[in-house]
């Protein structure tokens, strides 16, 4: 059951004043719905530049990209994105940032706040639904964040370097959360890292790219199941 499908894309970061940058030369990859993806290289292999193209955040230049058979053009609820940088609204509040993923869908006010603090409940950060970013540590606002991702209920969870800003304990815990609640949740995730450990230790495969330009060089099935 493919549910993204990628065919020979690629994308050139063209300039006026600078040589062009082949950032994804002809990558093909066919992802199954449910699966959790992790995609592994060295920095500057094109890794966000893929995960964008799938968000739809930016266009490849060349190939074709399908969601459920139908051409990915621009971003939308059905998939979200988690950054390194957690990307939550300053101004709002735990419950607030959550619920600001849910106000697209036209939800009443009530519904809007149960179903927030359900996802809040899930990434266990209860109690801490009327804090700001700025009162809460990293791995906590990281887990604001994947409830936030959460709320429109996407089909795909992308993820770009998560936990790359979280020191090496906390990192550890929202690997464990982060599998448990995407089996959970049953969510496609891409994971975007550069860390072998943590892509062998997620995925149900491990897809490997080559430095620029940026390639698919591998696809490795990881054997053990996942906790
Ligand atoms: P990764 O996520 O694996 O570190 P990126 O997708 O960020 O790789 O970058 C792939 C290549 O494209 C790199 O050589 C990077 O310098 C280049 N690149 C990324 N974004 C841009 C941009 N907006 N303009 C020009 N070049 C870019
Ligand atoms: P994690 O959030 O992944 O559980 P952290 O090391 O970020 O791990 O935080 C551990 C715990 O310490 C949190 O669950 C929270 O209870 C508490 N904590 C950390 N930083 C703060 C803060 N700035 N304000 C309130 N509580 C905090």
């Amino acid at each position: 059951d493919v549910q993204i499908d990628i065919r020979n894309v690629g994308k050139v970061y063209g300039s006026k004043t600078e040589e062009p940058v082949v950032a994804l030369d002809g990558v093909t990859l066919r992802i199954r719905r449910g699966e959790f993806i992790s995609l592994l290289g060295p920095s500057g292999c094109g890794k966000s530049t893929l995960l964008g193209i799938i968000a739809g955040f930016q266009s490849a230049t060349s190939g074709q990209l399908l969601q459920d058979g139908r051409p990915i053009t621009r971003p939308g609820p059905s998939r979200t994105v988690v950054f390194q940088d957690y990307a939550l609204f300053g101004w709002m509040t735990v419950q607030q940032n959550v619920e600001f993923g849910l106000k697209a869908k036209g939800m009443g006010r009530a519904e809007r706040a149960e179903i927030a603090r359900a996802l809040i409940a899930m990434v266990r950060l209860n109690g801490f639904e009327d804090k700001f970013p700025h009162q809460m540590s990293g791995g906590m606002k990281q887990r604001a964040a994947i409830a936030r991702a959460l709320a429109p209920d996407p089909d795909i969870l992308l993820m770009d370097e998560p936990f790359g800003a979280l020191d090496a304990q906390t990192r550890v815990l929202l690997q464990e959360e982060i599998a448990r609640i995407s089996s959970e949740a049953g969510k496609t995730v891409i994971f975007v890292t550069h860390g072998i450990d943590e892509a062998v230790f997620l995925a149900d495969r491990v897809v490997v790219m080559s430095p620029r330009p940026g390639r698919v060089r591998e696809e490795v099935l990881v054997p053990l199941p996942r906790p």
